[in-house]
């Protein structure tokens, strides 16, 4: 694999940073995507699977593809491209994970530092009071102690806003950066597709890993077309190798 100059430099020099991730990097552990050829949005409506009204319409079916996408994070666990992130960021004087992600592989992975712009698939709240409740093991939608409303996974779901703290954190790494690598994501869903747009307003590298080229692409200052299992590991190889 051929990494160019300037990607090298970059990646060796590099003190502080921030990573993008997508769905994409959790795609060499098994999971699906959601756009890709094999997403799996493909023969399903997002909108009845993963949206307030979806869930108001059939809670059980939303519950139940819900426990079904858990058991399969749990039966696949982090691969390498979660590793080399985790080792590329403990190399930084200061480094964050902004995923789009729920999954949690790259905290399974070992990486401290992450903000999850859309939640964690493992974190519960109340649909009408939002009490949080964790480990929430049931097949059929369980109810609130509170408030008898019904339990739904703690996920932002189409059509509903981001934390705004959570965003706020994410729109100051954008300030002072000096690399970004957008990894594994179609970067179509914003607030998160911004980030590195801002970023490299701001003097930051931009790199996008992604096996084909997105509608980022055009923005960043260099994409690398290949799986994040394997470009990754090589990027950390040769961060680690200059230092
Ligand atoms: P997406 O499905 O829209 O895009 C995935 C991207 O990853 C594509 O651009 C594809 O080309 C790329 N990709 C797939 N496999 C790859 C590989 N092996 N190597 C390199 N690139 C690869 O995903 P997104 O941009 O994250 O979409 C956003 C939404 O999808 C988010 O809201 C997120 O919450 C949700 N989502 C999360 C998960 C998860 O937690 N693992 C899974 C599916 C979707
Ligand atoms: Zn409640």
């Amino acid at each position: 694999m051929e990494i160019k100059e300037n990607v090298i430099n970059n990646i060796k020099n590099a003190r502080r940073g921030f990573a993008l991730t997508g769905a994409g990097i959790s795609a060499p552990s098994g999971i699906p995507t959601f756009r890709g050829e094999d997403g799996f949005w493909r023969n399903k409506d997002p909108y009845e699977l993963a949206s307030p009204s979806g869930f108001k319409k059939d809670p059980q079916l939303v519950w139940d593809w819900y426990n079904e996408r858990r058991f399969n994070i749990r039966e696949a666990g982090p691969n390498p491209a979660h590793y080399a992130i985790k080792e590329i960021g403990d190399s930084f004087e200061k480094f964050v994970i902004i995923t789009q992600n729920v999954d949690n592989l790259h905290q399974q992975a070992g990486s401290k530092d992450v903000l999850e712009l859309h939640g964690n698939i493992f974190g519960n709240k109340c649909n009408l009071c939002g009490k949080i409740f964790n480990n929430v093991e049931s097949k059929e939608v369980p109810h609130c102690d509170v408030c008898d409303g019904l339990i739904r996974p703690d996920v932002i779901w189409f059509g509903e806003a981001l934390s705004s703290d959570v965003l706020k954190e994410a729109w100051r790494w954008t300030e002072n950066s000096d690399i970004c690598l957008v990894i594994g994501t179609s970067a179509v869903v914003q607030p998160a597709s911004y980030l590195p747009i801002l970023a490299r307003e701001n003097g930051a590298f931009i790199m996008e890993i992604n096996k084909s080229r997105t509608v980022i692409s055009p923005y960043v200052d260099e994409s690398i077309i290949g799986d994040v299992s394997i470009i990754l590991p090589e990027l950390a190889r040769l961060r680690l190798s200059s230092l």
